[in-house]
């Protein structure tokens, strides 16, 4: 059975783990958010595509939940010394990645050709693609003016009033090589449990995108981050809010309408299973929580069994 799967970072990394403990790697193509995707020391840093890959090469910090496990940050405390900004954590081992994408930017490669090369060096089988090769930036829209996403996310910590959120670049931007294949090839479609704004949004801001949901004959297949009326972690209940949806699966459901076919969800949120049937999503009530890897291999299971 051949796979593809929208992802963000967090979420999606705990579930695509989960997803790869029952399928043959080769059989999984991942596409992955770019809209956050920063400048950093003069350094390209795409944080999901990194999630995605440090959990599929089994290296991504527990703890954290980004960047890499056995880290140390020696380069980040010589950085303050000289004033550079340090509110972006970034390991030294995590740096290296940093380092040949930037290099190879530089030189002129695509995004997708050296996460292909970095995700390759790590071991991992499954193709990892980035939504688009030209750049995305999500920009959160605030009573005082407009933030990069990190800048929102990282610095301020969420803690301030959103109004609205673009994807600037996107409607220029075109999916990278393999996405629409992906999607178009695919048995089943996974969205991951990521933040709808921030995290899936961006990808189906990208021309052709949702389209290409809306034709393939794969059944799609989601798991709600929404769990209980508010996120299991991060700011897509704010950020929900923010454009007018209900903080629940229903919310979900209808940021990806109409392609969504079967949504995953907590027991807790049983009773929406009516009004996600009357938007033509079939709700499957399952734990969706992924505190650990066995209840992460299971909800791979329970979204392939969803099929
Ligand atoms: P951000 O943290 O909101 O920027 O978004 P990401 O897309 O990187 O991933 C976090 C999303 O994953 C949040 O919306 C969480 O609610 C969701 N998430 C994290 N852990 C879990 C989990 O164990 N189960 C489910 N269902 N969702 C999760």
């Amino acid at each position: 059975m051949r796979v593809a799967a929208l992802a963000g970072g967090t979420g999606a990394a705990k579930l695509l783990r989960g997803l790869a403990a029952s399928l043959d790697s080769s059989a999984l193509s991942v596409v992955v958010n770019t809209g956050d995707d920063a400048e950093v020391w003069g350094l390209h840093v795409s944080p999901d595509l990194d999630s995605v890959m440090y959990a599929l090469a089994g290296v991504l910090d527990a703890g954290r939940g980004w960047g890499r496990a056995d880290e140390a940050f020696r380069c980040l405390s010589a950085m303050a010394v000289y004033g550079a900004p340090t509110w972006f954590g970034l390991g030294d081992r995590d740096l290296a990645t940093h380092l040949v994408r930037t290099r190879a930017l530089h030189e002129g490669r695509t995004l997708s050709a050296v996460t292909a090369d970095l995700a390759h060096a790590l071991g991992v089988a499954s193709r990892i693609l980035p939504m688009s090769d030209e750049a995305v930036r999500t920009t959160i829209r605030t009573p005082d003016g407009r933030l990069g996403f990190q800048e929102y996310f990282v610095r301020d910590k969420c803690q301030v009033e959103v109004v609205g959120v673009d994807y600037d670049g996107a409607e220029r931007a075109r999916p990278a090589p393999g996405v629409l294949e992906a999607i178009r090839d695919a048995d089943l479609v996974v969205v991951c449990p990521s933040n709808p704004v921030t995290s899936v949004g961006p990808i189906l801001a990208v021309p052709g995108v949702a389209e290409a949901l809306g034709a393939t004959r794969a059944s799609v297949v989601g798991v709600s981050p929404i769990v209980g009326g508010a996120a299991v972690s991060g700011p897509a209940g704010a950020l929900l809010r923010a454009r007018g949806l209900p903080v629940s699966p229903l919310g979900v459901a209808r940021a990806y309408a109409p392609w969504l076919r079967a949504l995953l969800i907590a027991p807790e949120d049983a009773a929406c299973a009516p009004e996600l049937a009357a938007l033509g999503v079939r709700a499957v009530v399952t734990d969706v929580m992924m505190p650990d890897r066995e209840r992460e291999a299971a909800l791979g299971r329970a979204v392939l069994a969803a099929r």
